[in-house]
């Protein structure tokens, strides 16, 4: 029963702040002189998808439809250090120094405004605090809602709408000072993780797996055969989809390649990068709320079986507004106690149904 298990969420206005208007003037450089030959020859007006409107809609679905059981909480912005583990200090020299300026990182459209260093920094903080949570038994799960997101940011490169990545920063903190050992990373966001693959590529005691929509969609990496090099061959699985794969196609992935992987893996701490792209109203590959709810009730059996029910999950992507609140809003129910309903191929419900309406039309005889 929704409220059966407790939930902390947390979350910091601070991160409201990251706003890249763009047009506002922008600090000039190479980088920005790419992006803006880019956004001319669009034929639409282009505006920053990732932006603070994200994070109220949620708030705001929450407060409207609240759910029992469910706590919030702030922590505190990451230190330097704590993003040292995965992040070079070259690179977080230069993502500091633009504090209070309004720069272009990638020409994928990646940018900064003058608040946005302050933003990540508690965007990471928030992903600490909330396995700092779960690991301490304060709550049996944790949710960091948070912006900017983090699972495209390499150790030395901004990407994908993220400058630090936020799961890695969490999980590499569980590792330094929490004494976890064996962290799986579950990335269910369309897009390829590729800043969290490249980070625990080589790291054996972190078993990263990521379903997404196939390359050539962004960023075009994470294809079947990318499985980890050296101690950490075989503990990075990706599983690549087509556009269209849906919630049965999900729960199979999840069911036959997630569950054994993780039971030969035992983890002592599950990691969520939660994006809500992967919904049939946002970008790619076709999810019903139902859907989210049957993979959020997997790894939560496995955290369950495996660690005590140790399970954190850090938002990534999700810019369709309505999908993005009504898809957290699904699994902080399953994260409470809430039902996972069966899942099913989109509209063979709908057909049963049908054929149900209609049969007797068959099997009557004519009069
Ligand atoms: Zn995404």
């Amino acid at each position: 029963m929704i409220g059966d298990r407790s939930v902390t969420v947390y979350t910091d206005d601070l991160m409201l702040g990251h706003n890249p208007e763009v047009d506002l003037p922008f600090v000039p450089s190479r980088v920005e002189k790419r992006v803006r030959a880019i956004l001319q020859k669009l034929d639409f007006k282009w505006s920053y998808p990732e932006h603070p409107g994200r994070l109220k809609a949620i708030r705001e679905h929450l407060d409207k439809h609240p759910i029992p059981g469910l706590r919030f909480a702030t922590g505190e912005a990451a230190t330097y250090e704590q993003l040292g583990r995965v992040h070079t200090t070259a690179y977080l020299d230069h993502i500091f120094s633009l504090a209070g300026k309004r720069a272009w990182l990638d020409r994928d459209t990646t940018a900064v405004s003058p608040d946005s260093i302050q933003a990540a920094t508690a965007a990471a903080g928030q992903a600490i605090a909330a396995v700092e949570c779960v690991v301490r038994g304060e709550s049996q799960s944790a949710f960091a809602l948070v912006r900017p997101p983090g699972h495209h940011a390499e150790p030395v490169r901004a990407r994908g709408f993220c400058l630090l990545n936020n799961v890695a920063v969490a999980a590499a903190h569980a590792q330094a000072k929490l004494g976890c050992e064996r962290i799986l990373i579950v990335d269910w966001d369309a897009h390829h993780g590729n800043g969290t693959q490249e980070i625990f590529w080589a790291d054996p005691d972190v078993l990263f797996f990521d379903t997404h929509c196939a390359a050539p969609f962004y960023p075009g990496s994470g294809l079947l055969q990318e499985v980890g090099e050296g101690l950490g061959e075989g503990y990075t699985i990706n599983v690549p989809l087509p556009e269209s794969a849906g919630d049965v196609a999900f729960e199979k992935a999840f069911r036959e390649i997630l569950q054994p992987a993780a039971a030969h893996f035992e983890p002592d701490l599950v990691l969520v990068s939660a994006g809500f792209d992967p919904h049939r109203n946002d970008m790619a590959l076709n999810l019903s709320y139902d859907g989210f709810k049957a993979i959020t009730r997997i790894v939560q059996d496995i955290a369950d079986t495996h660690c005590g029910g140790c399970l954190a999950l850090v938002l990534e992507g999700g810019y369709n507004l309505t999908s993005l609140a009504r898809g957290v809003h699904a699994v902080l129910e399953v994260l409470a106690g809430g039902e996972a309903p069966a899942v099913y191929a989109a509209g063979v419900p709908e057909v049963a149904d049908a054929v149900a309406f209609h049969r007797d039309a068959f099997t009557t005889d004519p009069p």
